[in-house]
């Protein structure tokens, strides 16, 4: 392993109303490298105080702040600068979200990309929001605007910190909300450096604030705020029925993108060599902890055993290791909590199917919360394995018989978020991308994500569309004007 020095261990505040402030408690918690288990940042934890003066900064900035009057040229220029930092400071928040998250450099380097193409994208799109007129009956102009939600609460997950932030802060932003972020508590540091370049790209104190701590008390806090008017969340689907009950009381809007159980489907005429690597790329990237994993994976038998069988192959040659070595493939689980989730799975699933291969912790490593990348098979669509989210680098494969089989079994199962393909028959193919029940689908790939086309779920993986003109909807409302042309009085009384 490499020994480069420890870096320093950091202190961030919260960013309110443009200001780095310290939490009213004065507590903070500690933020983590899995790799090593050792302690790399402490961060002010965001008492109820602290929440209300940073809702209260949003809904200044926007209730008589500057930001929904600049215009949406403005805005999109603003956006692009904000995409032109984080392609500045690419390397550096790389290298943090994988200290932070544990995932591999290369797909750190990716994730922060994306981060700067969606900036761009909303950049691209704040000054293309339109209404429409209305051919009503009457001498009267109808029409509708298109205004900013107000104040919006964004909660975000831990496996893709950055870019789920991106996510929801540049849509926002183009439709002229202000925000107030809540980072996940496990990895808040990338939003809290992308924070500080905000008032320097033209982002007026208040617009964007960044609050931190734990879901029970500080994202709770926000959820639950009157002056809040939306809450985007993304996570876990307990919590994200958590917040539908308690936005309530406030009737505010909510969108969530919450967990699945997603089917990654192959049948016996799919290209072999593809269809191996697809299996194994949409279960086990990102070490699996990813809403859209392809966690059940059913093969049409006739292909069953062999294709177990090279999975298991392949499988074994997976490269764990230190995250920011380059070649490695696999890193650690985010978080002790995490991992201790993901193992107790492993013994349930050892005792609902067949292990093929992994199952425990690798035996390389003293330190970090790594698990080795597990496949169960001859896993029935009942077991617990089969319906509950993992969120961890393990794989249930199940058989089926046909298309019928394939398409009852693929849609069994509470969760609506994603689900693919593979075959080389177009009429097939396209029978079943019709017959799935789920908001994203790939045929002959599994997890490719473009901002450019709408990521949700159905069923319990949430409501809501983000990505693409369905992102920024969600930040909008829709007034309609009536313009009466006719001078004649009503005359109805
Ligand atoms: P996980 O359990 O895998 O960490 P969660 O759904 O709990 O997934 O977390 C996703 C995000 O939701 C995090 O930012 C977390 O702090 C936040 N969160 C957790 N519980 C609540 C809650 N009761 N109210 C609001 N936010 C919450
Ligand atoms: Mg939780």
């Amino acid at each position: 392993m490499s020994s480069s020095p420890k870096p320093e261990v950091r202190s961030y505040r919260n960013y309110i109303g443009g200001q780095w402030v310290k939490s009213s408690t004065g507590e903070t918690f500690p933020v983590y490298d899995p790799s090593t288990e050792e302690v790399i940042a402490n961060v002010a934890a965001a008492s109820s105080a602290d929440v209300d003066r940073a809702v209260g900064a949003g809904r200044a900035a926007f209730d008589s702040g500057p930001w929904p009057q600049t215009t949406a040229q403005d805005r999109g220029r603003i956006l692009f600068g904000l995409a032109a930092k984080v392609r500045e400071n690419a390397a550096m928040l790389a290298e943090l979200e994988s200290r932070n998250t544990g995932k591999p450099i290369v797909e750190a380097e990716f994730d922060i990309a994306d981060v700067a193409t969606c900036f761009e994208y909303y950049g691209g799109l704040a000054n293309k929001v339109m209404g429409n007129v209305l051919p009503v009956p009457a001498n009267a102009l109808s029409f509708t605007l298109r205004e900013p939600v107000g104040v919006a609460g964004q909660i975000i997950p831990w496996n893709y910190p950055l870019l789920m932030a991106a996510w929801k802060l540049a849509p926002a932003l183009a439709a002229g909300c202000t925000c107030v972020l809540k980072p996940a508590e496990q990895t808040p540091l990338t939003a809290l450096e992308f924070a500080s370049w905000l008032e320097g790209v033209g982002v007026p104190p208040g617009v964007v604030n960044v609050i931190n701590g734990v879901g029970e008390t500080t994202g709770a806090a926000l959820v639950a705020h009157p002056n809040v008017d939306k809450i985007a969340f993304t996570g876990s689907a307990a919590v994200g029925k958590l917040i539908v009950k308690s936005g309530a009381d406030t009737l505010k809007r909510v969108s969530l993108e919450l967990g699945g159980k997603s089917p990654n489907v192959f049948f016996a005429d799919a290209d072999w060599e593809a269809a191996v690597d697809g299996a194994l790329f949409g279960v086990f990237i990102n070490q699996g902890e990813v809403c859209s994993a392809g966690s059940r994976i059913l093969v049409e038998r006739k292909i069953y055993s062999k294709f177990v069988e090279a999975m298991t192959e392949k499988t074994k040659r997976i490269k764990l290791g230190p995250p920011r070595e380059r070649d490695t493939k696999m890193g650690p689980l985010v978080s002790k909590e995490q991992y201790d989730r993901v193992t107790f799975y492993l013994e349930i699933g050892k005792k609902e199917a067949r292990l093929a291969v992994g199952g425990s912790r690798p035996k390389q490593f003293s330190k970090g919360y790594y698990i080795e990348p597990t496949i169960f098979y001859d896993v029935d669509n009942s077991a617990r394995i089969a319906r509950e989210e993992i969120f961890g680098p393990v794989a249930s494969v199940i058989p089926f018989d046909g298309e019928k089989d394939a398409i009852r079994i693929a849609n069994d199962t509470p969760y609506g978020l994603a689900a693919a393909i593979w075959t080389r028959d177009i009429y097939k193919a396209f029978r079943v991308v019709k017959s799935f029940r789920a908001g994203i689908i790939w045929v002959n790939h599994m997890q490719p994500t473009y901002v450019e086309a709408p990521w949700g779920g159905y069923k319990q993986s949430g409501f809501g569309r983000e990505l693409g003109p369905w992102g920024l909807e969600e930040y909008l409302e829709t007034k309609q004007v009536f313009v009466n042309l006719d001078e004649t009085p009503i005359g109805w009384y």
